[in-house]
């Protein structure tokens, strides 16, 4: 066989490997799994199981200062301070997230229809989105603060 010929059937191989595999590759990407290691057992229930932490619990609630919140598992950057607003619900809420953050899907619990969203990088789920038109966005992006850990810029 010559050099060329090995080549072709090189790459072929590969590119139908990694065709066969991506689906798997896929499943992997969004399948949430523990990166940090000192979750508590209140952020796991969020995060894996979709619970929601108290209203008026979250110390973030408060945060007025200029910075990032990060995801509390992977440490992906989610949200710009500017994006934080005052809903009032009890819940840190935003107008927006940083572009390609997060992941959504329908959550039909407790017989409502609501858009469920997780993080893009590593799954887990952060809070609900709701569409009531409060916010220049249309969108209010209503997060567990025990999901995020708030950086402040330096
Ligand atoms: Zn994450």
């Amino acid at each position: 066989m010559n050099s060329k010929k090995r080549k072709f059937l090189e790459i072929f191989g590969f590119s139908c490997l990694s065709f066969v595999l991506s689906p798997y590759k896929l499943l992997y990407s969004v399948t949430n799994k523990i990166i940090n290691p000192n979750l508590t057992e209140e952020q796991k229930k969020i995060m894996f199981n979709e619970a929601t932490e108290r209203p008026f619990s979250s110390p973030l609630n408060n945060e007025k200062r200029k910075g990032f919140f990060h995801c509390a598992n992977c440490g992906a950057k989610l949200f710009a301070s500017n994006a934080k607003f005052d809903s009032h619900t009890g819940w840190p809420s935003f107008t927006e997230s940083l572009p390609g953050a997060f992941k959504t899907k329908i959550d039909y619990s407790f017989g409502m229809k609501r858009v469920e969203y997780h993080c893009a990088n590593c799954g887990v789920h952060h809070g609900h989105i709701f569409d009531d038109g409060s916010t220049s966005t249309q969108k209010r992006f209503c997060s567990n603060g025990l999901c995020l850990i708030f950086k402040p810029e330096s």
